[in-house]
């Protein structure tokens, strides 16, 4: 029996995480459940699980969320709950989003505790940071992130890195695949958020759109696999069925392949090195299937290389690039921008970089905050393309949005 600490229970990876554990109580027990501030949704999680603490980080409602908790079940409020419940169970599932999931990574790391990691943030801005406690005796990283948790399997059941020559990571190339650059200038918010085959959040949608999420993924896999940038490669692959792939010397390919269903991988990182006994996204193959891989269009998804690029320079770059595309994408959502330019935002940002290290926490956060900084400042100054006509956003036409799947 797993204790687990399943922090950002309220959000996508959180209630999956919980469904995984219903599946299989004779094996996890949930020890914690953490919000960021979804206290009804939270509540009843604590009533129906009965953990031995619940936490939030927002305490303006701590005592309406405190008369709502079963008896047994103590409290614990602010930005600091959330690391002290990550040092505690055997088995930690990040699942917060943004920035505040770092602390909650280098909590469990520090503590020797095996990390469920769904939290790209941590990885990505403060990859260096993140590697010193990577080392604590104990200390243990399964990516919750589809492809990468699919690299891991590919990785375990080839030569490990030993013998890698690359990794290649699938995308589904998003709801805009195949649009040219030209065409894309007209995209609404509307049709950036309607994914052809993942559901997920809007920020982490319209990062799928731009192709950012993918290259974000790109540094996540350099600072999880220790693989060179030029020995990771990414192809687009419109069933998601392919999750990723690692190709080895000797020129085989290992491949993982499920229907799309986060369950998998979440249930993977909390068993591993076992597995589960309940299957989650095992394929039907007597149903006849297509699987297609092309190569991305760089030109029409810059973003992609943007990400390359801030991987390639180290330091704080990573940070920077991942600050600057939260401002543009609430720009865009906001109707302030348009959706092509996201990419000229953040790579305008980008050029702006002051090339700090990445050493310290403080660092990253500093140079978070910047990035922040400078997007703001940029699109406020304007000489981006502004988005479309408030009726255009407003009223998408539906049958024109999926017409581009
Ligand atoms: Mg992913």
């Amino acid at each position: 029996m797993k204790s687990v600490a399943v922090l950002g229970s309220t959000g996508s990876i959180g209630t999956q995480t919980l469904e995984v554990i219903a599946a299989e109580p004779e094996n996890f027990e949930v020890q914690s459940l953490a919000a960021n501030s979804s206290i009804e949704v939270l509540a009843e999680q604590a009533r129906k699980w009965k953990p031995s603490v619940v936490g939030l980080i927002d305490d303006s409602r701590a005592h309406e969320l405190a008369a709502m908790l079963p008896d047994g079940t103590t409290l614990v409020t602010g930005q600091d709950a959330l690391a002290d419940l990550a040092a505690s169970a055997d088995v930690v599932v990040n699942g917060v989003v943004g920035f505040a999931g770092l602390p909650v990574t280098l909590s469990a790391l520090s503590a020797g505790k095996r990390l469920a990691l769904a939290n790209k943030e941590s990885l990505i801005a403060a990859g260096p940071v993140v590697r010193q406690v990577r080392s604590t005796p104990g200390a243990e990283l399964v990516p919750v992130d589809s492809e990468h948790c699919a690299v891991h399997m590919c990785l375990r059941a080839g030569e490990g890195t030993r013998q890698l020559r690359r990794i290649v990571l699938t995308a589904s190339g998003g709801p805009f695949r195949g649009r040219s650059y030209e065409s894309l200038s007209t995209v609404t918010v509307q049709e950036a958020l309607n994914h052809p085959t993942w559901s997920m959040g809007p920020k982490i949608t319209i990062d799928s759109s731009t192709l950012m999420n993918k290259g974000l993924e790109v540094i996540e896999a350099h600072e999880l696999f220790d693989v060179s940038y030029d020995d990771i490669d990414v192809v687009v692959h419109p069933q998601s069925i392919v999750h990723s792939m690692a190709e080895f010397s000797d020129g085989a390919t290992i491949a993982q392949l499920s229907d799309p269903d986060m369950r998998l991988p979440i249930g993977y990182a909390l068993a591993f090195p076992d597995r589960l006994a309940t299957p989650f996204g095992a394929l039907d193959w007597t149903k006849a299937m297509t699987l297609e891989f092309t190569q991305p269009d760089r030109a029409a998804f810059r973003c992609l290389d943007l990400a390359y690029s801030a991987g390639r320079s180290g330091g704080t770059a990573p940070a920077w690039l991942s600050g600057a595309n939260e401002v543009a994408v609430e720009a865009f959502l906001a109707g302030r921008i348009s959706w092509i330019a996201i990419a000229d935002v953040v790579d305008a940002a980008l050029q702006l970089w002051d090339s700090t290290d990445a050493d310290t926490l403080e660092a990253v956060l500093d140079a978070d905050s910047r990035a922040r900084r400078v997007a703001s400042e940029l699109i406020d100054a304007g000489g981006f393309q502004p988005a479309l006509s408030a009726p255009r956003v407003t009223e998408p036409n539906r049958t024109t949005a999926k017409a581009g799947q």
